[in-house]
């Protein structure tokens, strides 16, 4: 298992983490299987999408937060409540196929971590079979 640290800015954020995966999994040595990103957090996610058009990551936070406004009425004590909802949205792991030691992403794809209660310092692992 390969570990690394993000440290998010804001609120809610979507942050390109391919490179950091694209290294940890040059690291396992890993030829051809499968690569799983997991977050080990209750109000973060991560999500594969477009990496050209920096809209599209805005417009899909723009939207969640629709979907899931910060206050509407929850009871969760710890009043984040809309964070825990979009981490179970979005899920907190994703598989992407290694292929000759290298990521099979398509050309537009790239893998995002989503912070949903930032900003703070969270934690990606990585492993690959
Ligand atoms: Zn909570």
């Amino acid at each position: 298992m390969h570990t690394f640290s993000v440290r998010t800015g804001s609120r809610t954020q979507m942050m390109d983490i391919t490179s950091q995966v694209r290294e940890a999994v040059a690291e396992s040595g890993c030829d051809d299987g499968l690569c799983m990103v997991f977050v080990p957090h209750t109000t973060a996610g991560v999500t594969i999408n477009e990496n050209a058009d920096p809209s599209v990551t805005r417009d899909m936070l723009m939207e969640l937060n629709k979907i899931v406004p910060f206050e509407d009425g929850y009871t969760h004590l710890e009043g984040n409540s809309a964070a825990h909802l979009k981490s179970s949205l979005v899920g907190c792991s994703c598989m992407v196929p290694v292929e000759g030691g290298r990521l099979a992403l398509g050309t537009w794809q790239g893998i995002y971590f989503c912070e949903f209660d930032g900003p703070r310092s969270r934690k990606v692992w990585v492993s690959c079979r």
